[in-house]
């Protein structure tokens, strides 16, 4: 349910596991193993989670903003996204930077053409960039920290 947030956190340099795949079972066992909070939008896996000692936190928020929001300040996490220090959001691993030569084959020529900064996650080769989608990005994690500051206040 939360593969869009698993994704975001990833890229603010978060180790998150995320699989669509998991029962409950499995994922009370996973987060009690490797030591991990449990998020989760459903309440009843939430309480199971919190009754066994398993640091858990309930998703709620009807937006990214919001559920990032949440999660920054429950956590105490930054709502920024650098690079350097970014994990893949398809598959957690760190992502390294690459010479552009490297990926020229990797990306269209437009993409190519207008950036000169790229990033390459060593597991699975996908490239980034900080392309297009940057700014809504950017405009995201702005509207998250003024939610932070503004639920602070309160
Ligand atoms: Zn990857």
């Amino acid at each position: 349910m939360l593969g869009s947030l698993s994704r975001w956190l990833r890229m603010m340099g978060h180790d998150v596991e995320y699989s669509t795949a998991f029962d409950d079972a499995k994922l009370l066992a996973l987060a009690k193993e490797e030591g991990r909070v449990l998020l989760t939008r459903d309440l009843e896996l939430y309480q199971r989670s919190t009754a066994r000692g398993i640091d858990a936190f309930y998703v709620e928020g009807k937006n990214e903003a919001d559920r990032l929001a949440a999660i920054a300040g429950r956590f105490g996490i930054g709502l920024e996204i650098d690079l350097k220090s970014s994990r893949c959001p398809r598959c957690n691993t760190m992502i390294q930077p690459v010479p552009k030569a490297q990926i020229v084959d990797k990306v269209e020529k437009k993409t190519f053409a207008h950036y000169n900064e790229f990033w390459e996650c060593p597991k699975c080769g996908k490239v980034y960039w900080q392309g297009a989608h940057w700014p809504k990005i950017r405009s995201t994690l702005e509207e998250a920290s003024t939610r932070l500051k503004n639920s602070a206040s309160v």
